[in-house]
């Protein structure tokens, strides 16, 4: 999308390295996963083995990719990275595995888009690091065993529900990002400022951290956006007065809701009663991928309680109705 704060990586993103922590010590947030990797990552360094397989999952821009860097930079071996629409055939995924060095990092993004048949020759390779291969077609078509090198396999999906149940079952590792709490976004949005070196107060950055969604890349975004607005306005130093002022402009509120939210609340709201209303629907009627409104609009509208996900649809909550200024039909009221 284009919008300025959903979490998929943008080009300009990948000015976005230069933030990136590069340690686990570096990392913010996320406490309870990042000591729980750590004792992993010590023991399988203790042992000289390769560590277990790692699945991560969350929402688009909570940090999955820098985590799986950082692991690989902790274990001291190679990161190799592709993603699951890449890998075309299982041949793809051979030549990947086959050029590991034994406990290197292979990094596949977006794991639930990878393509059944490459699925079926990932699980033996996670197993006992094997690959079984076809080669050729018809009556000369005959199979080979391949060992590999010990690897760890670090996957990240933003849909784990689409994930099926033996690759799931494969990793012995599986970590759930959760939205970052405001004070370690402002922490993140800080250490970005100096970075970056640009003057950022204290309140300046909170400003920020408030208005990023719960998320990281969303905050660098904003940040930069800001650093721009500063630089035209003259002003060396951004305060909060300051962000306000061009975040407002930007069109992100107070809770770092942006129009598209507000567009998908008030369809609920004024198209359908509030709801029950399926994603699809939703999608057709916003003009919008189903898998945007699943994976970069829902997942902080929910954690914000402002909608609910049931089996019959989303429902815009009392919190939504009270976001949007609106009485909800009395049918629904209590
Ligand atoms: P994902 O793979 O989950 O979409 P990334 O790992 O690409 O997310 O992270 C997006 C950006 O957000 C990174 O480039 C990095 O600058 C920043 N980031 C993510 N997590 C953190 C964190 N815990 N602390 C600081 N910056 C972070």
């Amino acid at each position: 999308g284009d919008r300025l704060i959903d979490g998929d990586r943008l080009p300009e993103d990948m000015a976005e390295t230069t933030l990136r922590p590069q340690t686990l010590d570096d990392f913010t947030g996320q406490k309870k996963l990042r000591e729980n990797l750590k004792v992993f990552i010590d023991a399988a360094r203790g042992r000289s083995e390769a560590l277990d397989h790692v699945l991560l999952f969350g929402p688009p821009g909570l940090g999955k990719t820098t985590l799986a860097q950082i692991v690989a930079r902790e274990l001291g071996v190679n990161f190799r990275a592709t993603s699951g629409p890449v890998i075309a055939k299982a041949g793809d995924l051979a030549a990947l595995l086959t050029n590991l060095q034994p406990r290197d990092v292979l990094f596949i993004d977006e794991i639930h888009r990878l393509n059944p048949a490459v699925e079926e020759v990932l699980y033996p390779a996670m197993e006992d690091f094997q690959l079984d291969l076809i080669i050729g077609e018809g009556p000369a078509a005959r199979s080979i065993r391949i060992d590999l090198a010990p690897f760890t396999l670090v996957a990240a999906t933003t849909r784990s529900g689409l994930i099926t149940t033996p690759l799931r079952e494969r990793f012995g590792i599986p970590l759930r990002l959760q939205f970052y709490e405001p004070e370690e976004l402002t922490r993140i949005v800080k250490r970005g400022a100096d970075l970056l070196s640009f003057g950022l107060t204290e309140d300046g950055a909170g400003e920020i951290a408030r208005r990023a969604r719960g998320t990281p890349r969303v905050a660098g975004r904003l940040l930069r956006r800001v650093r721009d607005f500063a630089a035209v306005a003259g002003k060396k130093v951004v305060d909060a007065v300051l962000a306000d002022a061009a975040l407002t402009r930007l069109d992100i509120d107070k809770r770092g809701l942006d129009a598209m939210d507000r567009r998908y609340m008030g369809c609920i709201a004024e198209n359908y009663g509030g709801g029950p209303v399926g994603a699809e629907t939703l999608g057709a009627a916003l003009g919008e991928q189903r898998d945007v409104i699943e994976e970069v609009i829902e997942p902080y509208l929910m954690q914000q309680g402002l909608i609910q996900r049931t089996p019959r649809g989303r429902i815009l909550s009392a919190a939504g109705w009270r976001y949007l200024c609106l009485t909800p039909p009395k049918a629904i009221e209590p």
